[in-house]
């Protein structure tokens, strides 16, 4: 017999972990912008968990509201009961998110996960329209449970469900053919010739940016395309913006400068703020069909990240000065991407957008290269993309100018040492 791991994590851990192998540390604390490990090792988090911690990590004034909530034995837990915690965030959400932007949608509170947001969606779609076929889009992320993972086009991902994933057709995203094919006019096409073999689709769903496809961005003219094929062929318009969002890549949502308006949106990751599971799926009222219990689950009344939600609300987009400074950290992210790219000794390309962005490496190999020599010099940093050749720069919209600097300063040096 092999004696076993000492390692409680080898010794008992499902092998499926992944990010604990990229980031080989085990981490005891956080605060803004840094990971610190059980040995002190001090990191610079260009990851925030994978965007779920856009406002940091343990922002006092988010914590304090939790904490005071606690102290006062506010309710923790209340399937989906009404509180006082859910009043204030869905008045705070209708005020200052919803109403200003003219959105009548209604708020269904989906379960925790992005993923479960989705499953909502594309159920919702499919209830509304009794069509069976979703289009989504090469390269596209939308979770992995299976109705989220079929819509999802990585092939590796998908072949996590050990059986063929059906009901959703990939169509080819923005940009996919290369600049001089418009995909919405072919999908147009398509959707329009019934010798197509293309059903017509409950719903289309989209990423503005997609995050874990390689941040390719679909531009605002092929947004409006997208919803008007939608509209068309009487197909619901589902964005889902649950990395994008929450003023990665602009407002408050990422598609309000495109001026499109989706039918549902799928909303989850920095929504609590504080890192706490909370998603959304926001609806439109004329599609809100399901009798009550018909579409259930426990965890839907999270008081605790109702509380920190509403708080990140007040804190940050009761203005737009967040906004505003996003915007401006952004071009000092891209100016140095842009700069490290160029001092590739490969051609590295700049991708994403806002607070999404990242450099295209030669290859996946690189991108893994690149990241390791960045994680033992203080950086953490992930890669995304269907080779996982993009180096992706997610770092809290809260980080300070100073260690922006200084991750892209990790970054440059290790760019020039592969
Ligand atoms: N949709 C998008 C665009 C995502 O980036 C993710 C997660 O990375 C999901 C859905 C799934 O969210 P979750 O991992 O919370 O289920």
């Amino acid at each position: 017999h092999a004696s076993a791991p000492a390692n409680i994590f080898e010794r008992r851990e499902s092998r499926v972990r992944s990010y604990c192998r990229s980031f080989p540390a085990v981490f005891k604390s956080a605060r803004g912008s840094e990971l610190i490990a059980e040995d002190g090792t001090r990191y610079i988090d260009f990851l925030s968990g994978c965007s779920t911690l856009n406002y940091g990590h343990n922002h006092p004034e988010l914590k304090q509201a939790l904490l005071d909530y606690i102290g006062a034995d506010g309710v923790a837990h209340g399937l989906d009961m009404h509180t006082r915690a859910k009043a204030r965030f869905l008045n705070t959400f209708e005020r200052l998110i919803l109403k200003p932007r003219s959105m009548d949608h209604r708020v269904l509170f989906p379960g925790p996960t992005g993923a479960n947001a989705v499953e909502a969606a594309l159920k919702t779609a499919r209830k509304v329209t009794g069509r069976t076929n979703v289009i989504a889009f090469t390269n596209g992320f939308h979770g992995m449970t299976l109705g989220a993972l079929a819509a999802t086009g990585n092939s590796g991902k998908r072949g996590g469900a050990g059986v063929p994933l059906t009901g959703v057709t990939h169509e080819a995203f923005d940009g996919y053919f290369g600049e001089d094919t418009d995909t919405a006019d072919q999908l147009d096409r398509r959707l329009s010739d019934p010798s197509s073999g293309l059903d017509k689709p409950a719903a289309i769903i989209v990423e503005t940016v997609q995050g874990e496809g390689g941040l390719n961005v679909a531009s605002d003219a092929w947004l409006r395309k997208i919803e008007k094929i939608a509209r068309k062929h009487g197909a619901l318009f589902i964005i889902d913006d649950i990395q994008a969002g929450i003023g990665r890549t602009g407002g408050f949502f990422s598609f309000e400068k495109a001026g499109v308006t989706p039918d549902i949106i799928t909303m989850a990751k920095s929504l609590s703020g504080l890192g706490l599971p909370f998603a959304l799926t926001l609806i439109r009222p004329q599609h809100d069909l399901w009798k009550p219990g018909e579409h259930n689950g426990t965890f839907r009344g999270n008081n605790h990240a109702f509380v920190t939600a509403t708080k990140a609300l007040e804190l940050f987009w009761a203005d737009d000065a967040f906004e505003k400074e996003t915007a401006r950290k952004a071009a000092r992210l891209r100016a140095g991407l842009e700069k490290i790219a160029a001092s590739a000794s490969f051609a590295g390309r700049l991708k994403g957008k806002g607070m999404m962005s990242g450099i295209e490496m030669e290859s996946g190999d690189v991108a893994a290269e690149i990241c390791t020599e960045c994680f033992q010099n203080g950086l953490i940093i992930e890669t995304s993309g269907s080779m996982d050749e993009v180096v992706k720069v997610l770092a809290p919209l809260t980080i300070t100018d100073a260690e922006l600097d200084a991750g892209l300063k990790i970054l440059a040096d290790a760019v020039r040492a592969v």
